[in-house]
Parts: C-alpha cells; sequence; structure tokens
C-alpha cells in the first residue's frame, strides 16, 4: 500500500481544485483495504473513500485521511452466460470498452463520464432524468465491505436503486466489485454509441473547463438557468450548461459552496425541491 503525506489533490478531482490532504491511503488490494479500514477504525478516525473524484469538491486542507479506491480492484472478468465481474477500481470507459471484446453493451452513454465503476455504482450513474437509463439496469450483483461490522457482503438484484440512488448511500460500505449482465450488442453498434455520446457532450457539456458535472440532482428548472454565468471568485455556473459548475481557473471550495448556498436559498425562499449531488469532502 502506498501512503502519500501533504499530498496535492489536483489530479484526485476533476474540478481541479488546488488543494491538500493530510494524508493519502492507497490500498492496492481488497486485504490491504480491510486492513487499513480496521486500522483508522481501532484509532476512532473517520475517512473519506475517494473514487475517480469526478463527483468531490474538496476544501482547501482535508484533514480526515482520504482512502483512494482506484488501485485496489481493477480486475475484468468474463463469467459464464453473459455475466461479467468488474473491480470497483476500474474505469468506465475501460469497462466499456473491454466489453466490445464479448459484443455486449448498454452503458456507452456513460463513456463521457471520468467516473470509476464503484463510484458510478454508489452515486447510480446514469443519463438524464427522462431518459431513465442508470448503470444498475444491468447490476445483478454487488460485492460490498459493510464497514459496520468489516463484512463482505452481497446485494443481489437492482430493486433499491432509482434515479441517482444507491442504497449504498444510506450505508457506511466499500463497493468491492460488481456482477452485470450486459444486453448483446454488435461491436459497430457500441462505436457509434461511444462517438454519438462524444459528440453530444462536446456540443451540449461545459467540456473545456472543469467541473464536477451537474450539480443538483434534483432543482427547479427554471431557477438554476437564472444562475447560467454567475460567478463567485474563480466559480461559474457555466453559461452553456444549465447546473453545472465550472472552475475558470482558481476557484476554491468555498467559491463553489456560494454558489450552491445562492440557490439552495432561493429554493428554501420558495419552499421547492431541491438534492445536491456533487459532495464536499472537508
Ligand atoms: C465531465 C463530467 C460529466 C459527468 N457526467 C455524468 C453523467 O452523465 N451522469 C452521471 O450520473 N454523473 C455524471 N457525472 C458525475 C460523476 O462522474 C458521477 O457521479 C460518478 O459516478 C462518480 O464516480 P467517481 O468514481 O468519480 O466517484 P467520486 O467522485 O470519487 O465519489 C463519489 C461518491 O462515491 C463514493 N465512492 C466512490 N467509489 C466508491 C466505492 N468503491 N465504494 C463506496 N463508495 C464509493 C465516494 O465516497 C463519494 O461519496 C459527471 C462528472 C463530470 C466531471
Amino acid at each position: 500500500m502506498k501512503i502519500l503525506k501533504s499530498v496535492d489533490l489536483y489530479k484526485y478531482n476533476t474540478m481541479k481544485l488546488h488543494c491538500f490532504a493530510e494524508i493519502m491511503y492507497i490500498p492496492e488490494s481488497v486485504n490491504e483495504l480491510v486492513e487499513l479500514i480496521t486500522m483508522l477504525k481501532e484509532q476512532h478516525l473517520n475517512f473519506y473513500c475517494l473514487g475517480a473524484g469526478s463527483n468531490i469538491i474538496f476544501a482547501e486542507r482535508v484533514e480526515r485521511p482520504i482512502i483512494n479506491l482506484m488501485f485496489f480492484d481493477n480486475s475484468l472478468c468474463y463469467c459464464e452466460n453473459g455475466i461479467v465481474q468488474c473491480g470497483a477500481s476500474v474505469r468506465i470507459q475501460k469497462l466499456i470498452s473491454w466489453l466490445k471484446n464479448y459484443s455486449l453493451g448498454g452503458i456507452e452513454y456513460l463513456f463521457s463520464v471520468p467516473s470509476s465503476v464503484g463510484g458510478a455504482v454508489y452515486m447510480n450513474a446514469g443519463r438524464g432524468r427522462k431518459f431513465n437509463m442508470s448503470i444498475s439496469d444491468y447490476i445483478q450483483m454487488v460485492k460490498y465491505l459493510d464497514l459496520s461490522d468489516m463484512k463482505i457482503k452481497t446485494l443481489c438484484g437492482n430493486e433499491y436503486f432509482s434515479y441517482r440512488t444507491s442504497p449504498f448511500q444510506k450505508i457506511n460500505v466499500v463497493i468491492l466489485n460488481v456482477f452485470f449482465k450486459f444486453k448483446k450488442q454488435e461491436l459497430a453498434v457500441t462505436e457509434r454509441l461511444i462517438k454519438e455520446r462524444l459528440e453530444y457532450s462536446k456540443k451540449t457539456l461545459s467540456a473545456d473547463k472543469p467541473s464536477c458535472g451537474s450539480v443538483f440532482n434534483k432543482v427547479n428548472p427554471f431557477i438554476i438557468r437564472l444562475f447560467m454565468g454567475k460567478v463567485s471568485g474563480g466559480a461559474m455556473f457555466s453559461q452553456k450548461t444549465p447546473n453545472w459548475i465550472c472552475n475558470m481557473g482558481n476557484a476554491t471550495a468555498k467559491d463553489i459552496e456560494n454558489l450552491v448556498g445562492r440557490v439552495i436559498r432561493i429554493h428554501r425562499l420558495f419552499l421547492l425541491k431541491y438534492n445536491l449531488e456533487i459532495r464536499f469532502f472537508k
């Protein structure tokens, strides 16, 4: 296991915030992960679990230890009957490309999402609400480490997943690996869908500046549009994509928190529902 001290988190978050963590642990196997968490729990230390960092806003100094989950299981395995087993550390693009070898597909719309498989399952990543398409559509079983008793458990099926919500958000777990059953799909179809997704992203998303994707997963569509172009320090609500904050160069967590706070205050004032998707690691 690697241990990094006083780490610049710039390369660990897609918002590209320059901030520091006191300590980052990088377990390279499930055993190392279990030993590490056992040790941190014995010391009564709270910690953050980090995937690819595409939904995280780091504070300028993160005092809790960070466990980097991108190296403990990068395995991909084709099992029987079209079932695929995938480690939580695997990048979603790697999974989508690998599935082509078996003429399987279905999640090409995630090709533009800079996520790990563990993070995508935890967040139930997918397309916009109206499309009703999420990674959970293909989940057969998830193996996870339950941090309350440190036992490895399995969740079968996908009935407890909903839009951007997974059952893991309500309990304290690390997702270890996932069994999927994707649909049969010709290689040429997969390649076309990937190409279309990348073109769609280029056209509709503010991909030229660092971001964390959609800020809220439930928000009033009219109000959030009023914020397009609003600035706080180095952070700005995109002028191209609603509900999307960009780092214009030197944004901090405080700048982003400030923009998010303004949206929340208006929703509260008019008793409107909202739900924040991005997560602040303080
Ligand atoms: C350019 C861009 C485009 C995006 N487009 C989309 C989109 O189309 N659809 C969509 O749904 N999202 C989108 N997102 C948001 C984001 O990519 C997803 O939420 C993604 O699934 C988060 O995965 P991650 O590995 O980066 O997790 P992180 O951001 O590192 O973590 C997110 C949460 O998951 C937890 N977590 C991560 N891995 C594990 C694990 N193995 N076990 C337990 N908990 C874990 C973390 O503790 C944290 O609470 C986009 C983001 C960006 C930057």
